[in-house]
């Protein structure tokens, strides 16, 4: 089996990064590997336009926060070492990439739902971090969360 010393799990902190996360971390130890996390905000003027004249800075600080606290959450539950937690802003497979060559990370986990039809068309997050990846991708298809 290939051996990777550092993993990046991008993770958007929905209830299926979880899911995501499992497989990394357990990649992570059969791999002796070092682990870290990412999760990116999209920046709000893209979101939103950028013609609206309201200062999002804010609110940009509150989700920079949230996704903090999440992400520490998260680790919190896990029973093995995390190198870096990383909250990035701006396009999700841009950031991961970059992110990717500066760690030296030899694998970014992310989910995949493996969607079909137009969604596919469209391309999704996992698709686009796959595309121009300068590192193996492994893309854990996840499962829809049921409550
Ligand atoms: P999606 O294409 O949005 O359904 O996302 C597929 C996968 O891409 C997620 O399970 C994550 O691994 C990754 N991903 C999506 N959005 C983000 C984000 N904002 N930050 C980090 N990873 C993300």
């Amino acid at each position: 089996m290939t051996q990777y010393s550092h993993i990046l799990a991008a993770l958007d902190l929905s209830e299926e990064s979880h899911q995501v996360l499992a497989r990394a971390v357990a990649l992570a130890k059969a791999s002796s590997a070092t682990l870290s996390l990412v999760h990116v905000i999209e920046p709000l003027t893209f979101a939103y336009g950028g013609d609206i004249p309201v200062d999002l800075t804010e609110v940009q600080e509150q989700l920079h926060t949230q996704a903090t606290e999440q992400l520490a959450k998260l680790v919190a539950m896990l029973d093995t070492q995390i190198r870096d937690q990383h909250v990035l802003i701006g396009q999700p497979a841009t950031e991961i990439h970059s992110l990717a060559a500066e760690q030296n990370c030899d694998l970014i986990v992310v989910g995949s739902h493996g969607r079909r039809g137009l969604a596919l068309l469209l391309g999704s997050t996992a698709n686009s971090v796959l595309h121009g990846a300068q590192c193996d991708v492994l893309a854990v298809r996840v499962k829809p969360h049921q409550p």
